[in-house]
């Protein structure tokens, strides 16, 4: 069974193609920048060097098209022709109130991702354009959507709506949705693998720190609580995102900067976060930089970053009643030992003790807490496509 992974965005294009009788990556690629000047794909099929192509991609269907003939080359053939792809799945970002799972795509389906594209109109318009490339060019094969939201909606209602007149989130669908969560729910599985534990009797706080950044709390392996809202913008302070601030702010710099509803939205999701805070760099690997040679305000906003992590943490396990273990993925949380050790530091209190030695680790799976560290501190390197093309299988085939 060989499974193609597509995670397409307006003007790039992530794949993976997967056999599933041993979940290996047969190969994997990236297009960049579609409908823009000087495109590129970079295809790499497993055990070869990165082949890099540039050529004009006007459209996701070229995107597509492109995609394929990589796969089929002669010169350097993954599959010898597209019949041999069973399936293909599809990362949508949001799936509103309406998917709480992975589907096969069909028109109504597809109706529902385009009624979305209010809540997310940066997303679900490419992700629905890269289901339709693949329709035109591989119309017998079955597609299926896995929505980034679908974990959360688990959460009560006392946690996803927010303190405005009801009936705004009745009307609007104004309401926190969450997202990462098939980055959440595949660390929260393996963790639960790792301990040797049901996943239905463990307690876990999963921090998804990339230049995007979640925090969700996972009960019973389900999401009762997760820190991005309606938007990815709430929460903790990202790469470019302010994360959590007084809602006041929004109002008061529109009229003191004259700035339009388009310009506030850039500056809050854009300019703002780390990059905002230490005018250096969005990339959490140049502030560190910065900070080590003696940036203050660099070391500042890692200050921050940390400082707001630590506070998710302390308010999920208030109200998880305590955790098993507190589980790190994703760029900076995989790789970053610093960012960890920070988070984890005086946390004795609450059952957390780091193993500094054991954190000195990138991008391995290790339990990375002291022996008698009361909560679990976990380091799992995320792998959503691989959640993609196992719910992709489950569906088409079971
Ligand atoms: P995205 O949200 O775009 O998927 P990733 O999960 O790939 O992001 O994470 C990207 C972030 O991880 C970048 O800001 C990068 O600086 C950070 N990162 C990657 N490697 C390291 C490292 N070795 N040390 C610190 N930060 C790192």
């Amino acid at each position: 069974m060989k499974i193609l992974v597509i995670n397409c965005g307006s003007s790039s294009l992530k794949y993976q193609l997967f056999n599933m009788q041993n979940e290996e990556v047969l190969a994997k690629g990236l297009v960049e920048r579609i409908g823009l000047e000087e495109g590129k794909i970079i295809h790499q099929p497993q055990g070869m060097d990165k082949i890099t192509i540039g050529k004009n991609i006007p459209n996701h269907d070229a995107a597509i098209s492109l995609v394929f003939s990589q796969l089929t080359h002669q010169e350097y053939p993954v599959i010898n022709s597209l019949n041999e792809i069973n399936a293909i799945g599809h990362r949508v970002v949001h799936g509103g109130t309406k998917f709480t799972a992975s589907v096969l795509i069909d028109d109504e389906v597809k109706k529902s991702i385009e009624e979305l594209f209010e809540l997310a109109p940066l997303h679900n318009p490419p992700n629905l354009l890269g289901i339709k490339s693949c329709e035109k060019i591989a119309p017998n094969v079955p597609q299926v959507a896995v929505f980034d939201t679908a974990f959360h909606q688990t959460m009560p209602e006392y946690a996803y709506v927010y303190g405005i007149p009801y009936e705004d989130y009745e009307q609007f669908g104004v309401r926190k949705y969450g997202f990462h969560g098939t980055s959440h729910r595949y660390v929260s599985e393996r963790a639960a693998e790792m301990l040797g534990q049901e996943a239905t009797r463990l307690k876990l706080i999963t921090c998804h720190l990339g230049n995007g950044g979640s925090i969700t709390a996972v009960a019973s392996g389900q999401s009762i609580e997760t820190s991005m809202g309606l938007t990815p913008l709430e929460g903790l302070i990202m790469g470019t995102r302010c994360g959590d601030i007084d809602p006041a702010v929004i109002p008061f710099l529109m009229e003191k900067k004259s700035m339009s509803i388009k310009e506030i939205n850039d500056y809050l999701n854009k300019k703002s976060g780390v990059l905002g805070i230490s005018g250096v760099s969005s990339d959490f690997r140049d502030v560190e930089e910065a900070a080590l040679a003696g940036n203050k305000r660099a070391q500042l906003a890692l200050d921050m970053f940390t400082h707001r992590v630590k506070r998710y943490i302390g308010a999920y396990m208030a109200v998880l009643n305590g955790a098993d273990a507190i589980v790190f993925t994703a760029g900076l949380g995989e790789n970053s030992p610093e960012t960890r050790e920070q988070v984890c530091a005086d946390m004795e209190q609450l059952g957390i003790k780091l193993d500094l030695e054991s954190n000195k680790v990138r991008g391995k799976e290790k339990i990375i807490s002291t022996v008698d560290s009361k909560v679990k501190v976990m380091l799992i390197p995320t792998n959503e496509e691989l959640m993609i093309a196992r719910d992709t299988e489950k569906i088409v085939y079971k």
